[in-house]
């Protein structure tokens, strides 16, 4: 993913509460030191209207307003060379990272790990015939 793309998704995710943690303010002012003041500046006015600034592109959609997203921009995002706005709803588009990497490893299906090992349900003993005693 573009560098800019990178960090205008982690203000947004520190900004809108999604994140936890120590030091989010100092993130967050580190973000809007790095990125350019005209990137910010498109984010903050969306963001102002209680809008994300980005969106992710989802099966060639635009998941903030759900409008198709042209082929050529996919590309150029796939590229990571450019940033893309959306044509209609105006935020940032990025790709989710497996878009990149949709062929799946077989790693998972490679080999069962022999130490995995099968809990067995514990069984508490009921002890019987304590109450109903003759
Ligand atoms: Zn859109």
């Amino acid at each position: 993913m573009n560098i800019i793309l990178q960090d205008l998704l982690e203000l947004q995710t520190l900004e809108f509460g999604e994140a936890t943690g120590k030091n989010i303010e100092a993130r967050v002012a580190a973000l809007r030191a790095k990125l350019p003041p005209p990137i910010v500046g498109h984010y903050d006015r969306l963001r102002v209207r209680g809008r994300k600034g980005m969106a992710m592109v989802r099966n060639q959609v635009c998941t903030g307003c759900h409008m198709r997203v042209p082929i050529g921009t996919i590309t150029e995002l796939m590229r990571g060379e450019d940033i893309q706005l959306c044509e209609s709803c105006a935020r940032y588009l990025y790709l989710p990272d497996s878009a990149k990497t949709e062929v799946k490893k077989p790693e998972e299906t490679a080999k069962p790990k022999a130490k995995a090992k099968v809990k067995a349900p514990a069984k508490p003993r009921k002890r019987r015939s304590v109450t109903s005693a003759a």
